[in-house]
């Protein structure tokens, strides 16, 4: 597939890329290997965000077909997938990744259409998602267990052992890479999986699906979309499934560990976030602003670990808010799939509505704006999701602008005095996802990692990078486990100790 072609007006850029979007699959549930409509039916669109057209209809999948596809998963691991060896998952999962880059256009042009991000960043991430899936399918022919040198009569040892069925439940932020966050490690621990993507996003999701016939086993990997409350309950209150591996607001993830524990089903949680980038007095200025810029920006603010609340100290401040307002200013906003674009529309209506509603919030708090708000002109934007990047300074910590998590392009600044204010307004959200620290100072970099609370601490650079082998994830409300890591691996089996009587006297 040739990307380049879409040179032309936005709403027939877009018409043209919603045609070649839906000639590329069936875009159907995948269960047992298989495309298949929901049993009941129905179906929803999913919508370009760019004009606000349907890209395509998919099934509306509900407890019936997650059942189907539970059943289906219990087969796989019941049968052959159960039996492979690591050695033997891994070649298949690489034998799957190598298929999906040769699909790596067209996967990046379902990831924008869906979620509105520029296309070259979409190409980026899905190349990034599957590079994690590589990682799983290469370590996982490194696990294994261990033996316990407790006793000299017994030969005791740990095996460990895949969960079974793992359900996985994902937002639209970054669809692809959460989803291999999540089936990397589940699939190379030799789990099968049942996947519900974002009601938002399931394109892409559902293409991997189909781009694995021939080579997973039916049953391994199933792919439900539909809503929430429909087929995403149905997936984490089911009693079948044996872990539970949820990526989305904090709110749900409390919906979700209330279903779970009916079933006594262990979950990951990857919830939100309001995190700090603190600025301390010798730090590189402008650095720090580009930083806290790219942060907040990038993917049109909607991040997890975007840096969204920037404390400043009061000696910098002046100089930080000036680089900001100029960084943020500096983006070519657009047609999600024009070659120059940086910043594209935020995902939904809903979305749109949330993010402004902050927007007129600040305002009514007593904060002052220092760019964006406004609407974004230009020529086939109007019917798109766009808002302009903002900053608010003159903001106070315990305003609901900064301690609530907007998910959009919104900067609010903080200005402190004394080291102990910083970390006191660091750590003074109900969430501990991400921070950053900018100093010069060695010392005092370390130092403050250590006091903010949170999963991940950026010092200087806060690029959201999310390096593969590297733990991710939140203390506090946002959330409990980590991916990306090499134990994450691991937290997708069980253990199982074995215990051996050894023969003292042993015949022979
Ligand atoms: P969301 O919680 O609204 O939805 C996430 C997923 O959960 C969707 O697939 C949705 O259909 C499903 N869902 C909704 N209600 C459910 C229920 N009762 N039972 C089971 N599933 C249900 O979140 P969102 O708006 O899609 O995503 C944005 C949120 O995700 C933000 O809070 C963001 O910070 C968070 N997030 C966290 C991380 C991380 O790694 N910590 C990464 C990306 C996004």
């Amino acid at each position: 597939m040739q990307l380049e072609h879409y040179n032309d007006s936005v709403q027939e850029n877009h018409r043209q890329a919603r045609e070649d979007a839906r000639a590329l699959g069936a875009f159907e549930a995948w269960i047992d290997g298989g495309s298949r409509a929901a049993a009941s039916g129905e179906t929803f669109d999913t919508r370009d965000p760019v004009v606000d057209d349907p890209i395509l209809s998919v099934p509306r999948c509900d407890e019936a077909d997650v059942d189907a596809a539970v059943e289906a998963a219990w087969d796989a691991c019941d049968g052959e997938w159960g039996q492979t060896t690591p050695e033997e998952r891994s070649r298949t999962l690489q034998e799957w990744v190598s298929v999906l880059r040769d699909h790596l256009d067209e996967l990046a042009l379902l990831e924008s259409l869906d979620t509105g991000k520029p296309l070259a960043y979409a190409e980026g991430e899905v190349t990034k998602g599957l590079d994690f899936i590589e990682y799983y399918a290469n370590i996982c022919r490194a696990e294994g267990g261990k033996q316990i040198a407790a006793a000299n009569d017994a030969h005791i040892y740990t095996r460990r052992e895949p969960y079974g069925v793992v359900g996985c439940v994902t937002p639209w932020n970054y669809p692809l890479v959460l989803t291999s966050w999540k089936i990397g490690p589940a699939l190379a621990a030799g789990n099968a999986v049942v996947l519900k993507p974002a009601e938002q996003s399931p394109l892409t999701a559902l293409r991997i699906a189909e781009l694995s016939e021939g080579i997973l086993p039916d049953g391994v990997f199933n792919v439900v979309p539909g809503f929430g409350d429909e087929a995403g309950a149905s997936v984490t209150g089911h009693p079948d499934v044996r872990k539970v591996s949820f990526t989305g607001e904090d709110v749900t993830g409390e919906a979700v560990m209330s279903a779970a524990a009916e079933n006594i089903t262990p979950v990951t949680l990857e919830l939100g976030g309001k995190s700090p980038f603190v600025v301390f007095p010798d730090a590189d200025v402008e650095q720090a602003a580009e930083t806290v810029a790219g942060s907040i920006t990038y993917n049109t603010g909607q991040s997890c670990d975007a840096c969204s609340r920037a404390i400043v100290h009061e000696d910098v401040r002046d100089e930080f808010v000036e680089r900001l307002v100029e960084e943020v200013e500096s983006h070519t906003i657009g047609d999600p799939l024009a070659e120059d674009t940086t910043f594209g529309p935020l995902v939904s209506r809903a979305q749109y509505d949330k993010v402004n509603s902050y927007l007129k919030l600040g305002v009514e708090e007593g904060a002052t704006l220092a760019t964006g708000g406004g609407s974004v002109e230009g020529e086939g934007l109007d019917g798109g999701w766009f808002v302009e990047p903002a900053v608010f300074v003159d903001a106070e910590n315990d305003m609901r602008i900064a301690q609530e998590e907007i998910f959009g392009p919104v900067e609010t600044v903080v200005t402190f005095s004394t080291y102990e204010e910083a970390i006191e307004l660091a750590n003074d959200v109900p969430f501990g996802l991400a921070a950053g620290v900018a100093t010069e100072n060695g010392s005092l970099a370390h130092r403050a990692a250590a006091d903010i609370d949170a999963g991940s601490i950026w010092v200087n650079k806060y690029y959201g990078r999310t390096v593969t082998g590297s733990p991710f994830g939140g203390f506090k409300r946002s959330g409990m486990g980590r991916e990306c890591a090499r134990d994450t691996l691991t937290s997708y089996t069980q253990e199982k100790t074995v215990h051996v009587p050894i023969e003292q006297d042993p015949t022979l």
